[in-house]
């Protein structure tokens, strides 16, 4: 697999429930965090779901013309192609959200991981941690996920979030 190809399980057109508005929501296949009743064990494995390039995924986010969303699985396993999908949809105006297992701390340690969210409006980071699960939180599922927005986050030196209301 190279930069420009994704490992992927779905994708999701005009989904509400991964980010604000109407999004366009693409399912990376692979995740080795193995959170305790994570939503999606399914998206574990890296060999699910199928190939895809760079340039088919943005055929899809073209026509869709929505703010787009990673998740998984953990797009964050394939930094590399995350980094240069993310930054074609900012190409077109669009903003993107990364889910991730990784803590924001973890992502700011390793410069592949930097490279890739580098681009992205929100990282929602951290397992899930179905101690602290809450139906009632926005765009995630336990109490220590944090919506981050990045380039604010990355200019301060410190985690700056997004805002927690409906
Ligand atoms: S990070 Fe997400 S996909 Fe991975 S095991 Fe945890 S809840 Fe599941």
């Amino acid at each position: 697999m190279n930069d420009n190809q994704a490992r992927i399980i779905d994708i999701i057109r005009g989904t509400t429930v991964d980010g604000p508005g109407f999004r366009t929501s693409i399912y990376f296949a692979g995740c080795a965090h193995h959170c305790p009743q994570c939503h999606n064990p399914q998206s574990w494995d890296f060999e699910a779901g199928r190939n895809v390039g760079i340039d088919e995924l943005m055929e899809v986010i073209k026509e869709e013309d929505f703010d787009v969303t990673l998740s998984g699985g953990d797009p964050l396993y394939q930094p590399e192609v995350a980094g240069n999908l993310i930054a074609e949809v900012r190409k077109t105006g669009h903003k993107v959200w990364v889910y991730t297992g990784f803590t924001w701390e973890e992502i700011l340690a390793d410069p592949r991981l930097l490279s890739a969210i580098r681009n992205a409006e929100v990282v929602v980071d951290s397992p899930f941690d179905c101690t602290l699960r809450d139906p009632d939180l926005l765009f995630r599922g336990s109490a220590n996920q944090r919506l981050i927005l990045v380039e604010e986050s990355l200019r301060r030196g410190e985690i700056v979030t997004y805002p927690d209301k409906r």
